[in-house]
């Protein structure tokens, strides 16, 4: 398999390049020459891993077989599950269950598996990597539990100070690996992002140490994820065609059920969830992607402006035409939108449906879903649960992708239902552990030489 950028100007691309570049280097995403087909039926009776096996096998032929099989179930071994993706029925729809692993969100499963990525062929190489991240929260710790402890990679998270949950602080930071750098930035996650920004414009700097990005734009990570939309299906008590109903920030969850669709999976809808930042909510139902100012919500993760992986669907959306991808880009760039004609508005809504999810009506579906079920959802999935509810779909084939355990969202879940949640086994272990951090000014120079000192 052959990788190219959704820009036109990169091709003939291997697999393991293409982990290793993330971004291409026209400014693009890449994307896979072609979707294997593949038969769900066939995959019958397997475990996660065999079916991931089965699923990716053809994105990644680069890679020696048996050392493929080998990274994929070293990759789920943290996760507290041997079902890894468990499928729970709360009467209005059925859950996916995708935060099992060490950090408690989705993340995981495509962040375990790009750490065993980056070290198998760092290995091969005779080569290393300096990761450097900002985080508002859920990537940074499950990118720091992806590679802690991996031979040739360091990883430096930048934070801001005070203002990510304590769960989600303590899981970075009680980290102990010696590969692992957490600074807590004097600052917001925008001047944390707008740091890393400017350290990988900094070519001598990038150069120099090696500087590489673990962000949803990297390949492997979709590829991930595409796994879990066939194995949920082959738990649903009847085999039909399915909804799935994904809560939405960058697009890069549901663009990996975007890619099981043309692997063939039987999906009826793909169904987008937003919080109050709904720009991909507008898109889809009226083809108004204009941005707006984000706003802080119940579901940070969810809080986001320009939806990054967007540009994949986009490529197929315009008949697979990279300079018209690139003529988009710089449209949103100078104009703050895109346009679409209506022959592409009506050809998103052949297979995709959306829905945006007040802070209130999350507060009102994690009660309601909690009265009717006793199961307790986290506000991400709340969204989506909502949006299957208002859209009317149907309990018998309708899933919804559950990104988070709802203990990293406590305070939400205490308004909603004045109850605390049960902590995990994971984070009341957690919380007798020593911590490090260090707090450091929102200064490029001093941060950059932090970061000098702890790559060399
Ligand atoms: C990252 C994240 C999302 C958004 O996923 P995308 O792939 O960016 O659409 C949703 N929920 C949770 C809990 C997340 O951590």
């Amino acid at each position: 398999m052959k990788y190219f950028s959704t820009r036109g100007k990169v091709s003939n691309i291997s697999f393991k390049d293409a982990v290793m570049m993330g971004l291409a280097e026209d400014g693009g995403l890449l994307l896979p020459q072609y979707f294997p087909k593949i038969d769900v039926e066939t995959l019958r009776g397997k475990n996660y891993q065999e079916i991931a096996y089965e699923v990716l096998k053809e994105y990644a032929d680069d890679i020696d077989r048996e050392d493929f099989k080998k990274l994929l179930s070293k990759s789920y071994q943290a996760f507290d599950t041997d079902n890894i993706v468990p499928l729970a029925d709360i009467k209005e729809c059925f859950l996916a269950e995708l935060f099992h692993g060490p950090t408690l969100a989705f993340k995981d499963i495509a962040l375990q598996f790009l750490g065993n990525l980056f070290e198998y062929i760092l290995a091969e190489r005779s080569d290393s990597v300096n990761i450097i991240g900002a985080t508002s929260g859920d990537t940074g710790s499950a990118a720091i539990y992806g590679v802690r402890g991996k031979k040739n990679v360091n990883i430096a998270i930048l934070y801001p100070n005070k203002r990510v949950s304590s769960v989600q602080e303590m899981q970075m930071t009680s980290v102990m690996d010696d590969n692992v750098l957490t600074l807590a930035v004097k600052g917001t996650f925008d001047d944390c992002q707008n740091l890393v920004k400017s350290y990988f414009n900094d070519a001598n700097f990038k150069k120099q140490y090696k500087l590489g990005a673990v962000n949803s734009i990297n390949w492997a990570r979709i590829m991930a994820q595409i796994v879990y939309y066939f194995y949920a299906y082959l738990q649903l008590p009847k085999a039909q065609k399915v909804n799935f109903v994904v809560p939405t920030g960058n697009f890069g969850n549901i663009f990996a059920g975007y890619a099981a669709y043309r692997m063939g999976l039987p999906i009826n809808k793909l169904v987008l969830a937003t919080n109050e930042n709904d720009i991909l909510h507008r898109f889809i139902s009226k083809g108004d992607y204009s941005l707006a100012d984000v706003k802080a919500t119940y579901s940070p993760s969810m809080d986001i402006q320009v939806a990054s992986n967007l540009e994949r669907y986009l490529y197929f959306l315009f008949k697979e035409n990279g300079a018209k991808v690139s003529d988009a880009v710089n449209e949103l760039k100078n104009t703050g939108k895109i346009s679409f004609s209506n022959e592409e508005i009506s050809e998103v809504q052949t297979l995709f449906m959306s829905y945006g999810v007040t802070n209130k009506a999350t507060e009102e579906t994690i009660k309601r879903i909690y009265d009717k079920s006793s199961y307790v959802i986290d506000p991400h999935t709340a969204c989506a649960v909502e949006a299957c509810h208002k859209l009317g779909l149907n309990h018998d084939n309708t899933i919804v992708m559950s990104t988070a355990h709802p203990a990293k969202f406590p305070d939400v879940v205490k308004k909603s239902l004045g109850i605390d949640v049960k902590e995990p086994d994971s984070i009341i272990k957690m919380r007798s552990l020593t911590t490090k951090t260090e707090v450091i000014e929102n200064d490029s120079s001093m941060v950059k030489e932090r970061l000098k000192q702890f790559f060399s």
